[in-house]
């Protein structure tokens, strides 16, 4: 059996020519490369020669000319987010993992984003199998997203830049969701309004909870309903012999993130967020209600169970047939 094998290697594990590659040294440090037929790569302990890694198998080992040994490995989404050319602040990759859950990126979806800056949640997106048309300001920008969107996902991504302000107007009808990375993405929620298919998402990013707020209240006069705003706090761990505790640094904030749905206007009266009428029965227990989702008996979710166990899934949906 190989080291570190055990399940039987397929022809993906092996490298090729024009792939790119991550290269980790004794210190763990890290070396994106792209994999061309007799090059070299200089690293101040010696050079790697490409052909060595050029069918070579992902996790195996190559040495360098001074008998330093380098691990190889494809970069993951994540790495090569962090290692791009980034002209515009990217979004973290937690982050960008919580925007595909949150504004429910899945394949075939037709998404315009705005602004594209560097293209890492188009990278992002594209992967979950969306088709998305971004909207940038600026000209280096959108040429960047490009490069990159072409390097990481492929030139027949289906994706297209244009040269735009989304204050003025999104021209796309039908769309599944708009996706934002712009400082007022409240000037977008009226384009959004007819941009969106009924059901449709609008999702955005904003640094401040100030800007968040003013975005909530913006959406409280839409046509959207159902938002939520959220924050991700990501804590690494240090986990070595009997020195098992978290990392001491942490990326202490990045963004809030808000999605909103499209409603048809019947339902806007009734859209969770409006104050209903008080309730006809106290909620058991102090616990606080998970969501507004309530059971299918009419008792609400997130409410203590008779025995004594906590009510409310952690998805907070509660009385569901699924089948
Ligand atoms: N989400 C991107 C980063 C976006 S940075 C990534 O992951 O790489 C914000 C971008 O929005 C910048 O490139 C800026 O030029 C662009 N922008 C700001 N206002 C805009 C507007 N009104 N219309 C289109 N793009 C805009």
């Amino acid at each position: 059996m190989d080291p570190g094998g055990g399940v039987e290697r397929t022809d993906r594990s092996l490298l090729g020519a024009g792939e790119k590659v991550l290269l980790v040294d004794a210190k763990k440090r890290r070396y994106l490369v792209t994999l061309r037929p007799d090059a070299g790569f200089h690293t101040h302990v010696g050079i790697v020669a490409h052909n060595d890694l050029i069918g070579a198998y992902e996790g195996s080992t190559v040495l360098g000319s001074t008998g330093r040994r380098f691990l190889v490995v494809r970069p993951t989404l994540a790495e090569m987010v962090l290692k791009m050319p980034r002209g515009a602040q990217v979004i973290y990759p937690k982050d960008l993992a919580a925007i595909l859950m949150e504004a429910d990126i899945a394949p075939g979806m037709e998404v315009l984003e705005a602004g594209v800056g560097s293209g890492a949640l188009s990278m992002a997106m594209l992967r979950a199998g969306a088709s998305v048309v971004g909207y940038e300001l600026r000209e280096d920008f959108a040429n960047r997203a490009q490069n990159n969107v072409t390097a990481v996902v492929g030139s027949d991504a289906p994706y297209r830049v244009e040269l735009r302000d989304v204050y003025d107007g999104i021209d796309e009808r039908g769309l599944d969701r708009v996706v934002l990375d712009l400082p007022e993405p409240w000037r977008v929620v009226a384009h959004a309004e007819v941009a969106l298919r009924s059901g449709g998402m609008i999702c955005a990013y904003l640094p401040t909870i100030n800007q968040t707020s003013h975005l909530r209240q913006v959406l409280e006069s839409s046509a959207f309903g159902m938002a939520s705003t959220l924050e991700v706090l990501h804590r690494t761990w240090h986990i070595e012999e009997r020195s098992v505790r978290p990392d001491h640094r942490m990326v202490g904030h990045t963004g809030f993130l808000t999605t909103a749905r499209l409603l048809r206007p019947e339902a806007l009266g009734s859209r969770p967020g409006i104050p209903g009428p008080p309730p006809t029965e106290p909620v058991a227990g102090d616990r606080p209600v998970a969501d507004d989702v309530d059971r299918e008996d009419g008792s609400p979710g997130g409410a203590d169970r008779p025995d004594g166990t906590a009510g409310g899934t952690p998805d907070g949906i509660d009385g569901v047939e699924f089948a």
